[in-house]
């Protein structure tokens, strides 16, 4: 071991993980959201602890989201549901880069998959997904959507809510 300089100020070692600052970064795009009830972020980052791309649920770009209804119906045209583009489905989109980059990346999301999404995160070559809200565990979507990432080879684990610094 090299003898430590008294000269050279030690660094800061208290920082904070990398799975904590790419699910930040979800955080934070899910701020963005103007969903009334779920807000989700999503951050797509590579092997190399790049970011690739961030996205969160919204309505498709060039649509007005004062003109669309944010609320749950059974009329399918006034159902939000009908409208929104999904937070993995965006970050996905958003990336102007080859689709290759996406291959074995990691995706940080602030809520489990749907299983539209987990479809689409394995077209993209994802290897693992982080998430940390769970609220649909149990339901149909939730046993598809696992289904899915067991069959295709994708790992998933869920990280503890962010408490390191405020
Ligand atoms: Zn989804």
């Amino acid at each position: 071991m090299r003898e430590s300089d008294p000269n050279m100020p030690e660094k800061r070692r208290d920082v904070i993980s990398w799975d904590e600052f790419f699910m930040r970064v979800a955080i934070a795009a899910q701020l963005r959201s103007k969903d009334p009830n779920t807000q989700v972020g999503a951050c797509i980052a590579d092997g190399d602890h790049r970011i690739l791309s961030v996205g969160y649920n919204g309505t498709p770009h060039a649509i007005s989201d004062d003109e669309f209804p944010w609320g749950a119906s059974d009329d399918p045209l006034q159902d939000k549901h009908s409208y929104v583009v999904h937070a993995e489905a965006n970050a996905v989109l958003n990336y102007r880069g080859s689709l290759r980059d996406m291959r074995g990346a990691t995706v940080y999301v602030t809520l489990f998959p749907c299983h539209e999404c987990a479809k689409f995160l394995v077209q993209v070559g994802i290897g693992e997904v982080v998430y940390l809200d769970d609220k649909y565990r149990g339901t149909t979507d939730n046993l598809i959507s696992q289904r899915v990432f067991d069959s295709c080879g994708i790992r998933y684990r869920q990280i503890e809510p962010l408490t390191h610094v405020q």
